[in-house]
């Protein structure tokens, strides 16, 4: 399929919260527990969506051994578009790592990216320690978009990049 624009995307979050397997299974749609070697540096993945009458190639960026926010080099976020910040609802510490690494970015001058928070592993509604409405209140304080999503189950994951890809069409 040909494409008339490519927009790039960046995943980011705490080691574990599931970067690695929202990624995997928005291009193969399917969710493989526990194959998902621990990756160091980065890798992306290319793939195309329907947006209003575009075809837009999404070329995302997986992240992994650097989630913290200090060893990202202001080059490497230049041609990036959106930011895809995820935790895990099951951790409230990997919330805590977004508000600070928001913290930070938004002091960047350069600043200017569409970013959606993605809470995820929302199947395991036993062990949540992020509430939803708390969530949501932080989205709001730092006016970015959120979605509460489960890689396990499928929910709202493509949800995830549509929307980010949808607040950058807009953006630009
Ligand atoms: P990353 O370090 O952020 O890339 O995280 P991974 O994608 O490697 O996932 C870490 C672990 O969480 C793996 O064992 C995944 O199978 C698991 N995981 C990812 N998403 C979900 C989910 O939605 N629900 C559950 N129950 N486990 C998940
Ligand atoms: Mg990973």
């Amino acid at each position: 399929m040909s494409y008339s624009q490519q927009f790039s995307i960046i995943l980011v979050g705490d080691t574990c919260v599931g970067k690695t397997s929202l990624l995997y299974r928005f291009k193969n749609s399917e969710f493989k527990q526990n194959q998902i070697q621990a990756t160091f540096g980065v890798n992306f993945e290319l793939k195309i969506i329907q947006l209003d009458d575009l075809n837009i190639q999404l070329k995302i960026w997986d992240t992994a051994g650097q989630e913290r926010c200090q060893s990202f080099t202001k080059s490497f976020f230049r041609s990036t578009l959106g930011v895809i910040m995820v935790y895990d609802i099951t951790r409230s510490s990997t919330l805590k790592t977004i508000s600070q690494w928001l913290e930070q970015i938004k002091q960047d001058d350069n600043f200017d990216f569409s970013l959606t928070l993605v809470g995820n592993k929302n199947d395991l509604e036993e062990q949540r320690e992020v509430s939803k409405a708390e969530a949501i209140t932080f989205a709001r304080n730092n006016d970015i978009d959120f979605l509460e999503v489960s890689v396990k189950t499928g929910e709202n994951v493509e949800e995830v990049f549509l929307k980010t890809a949808k607040n950058i069409l807009q953006k630009i």
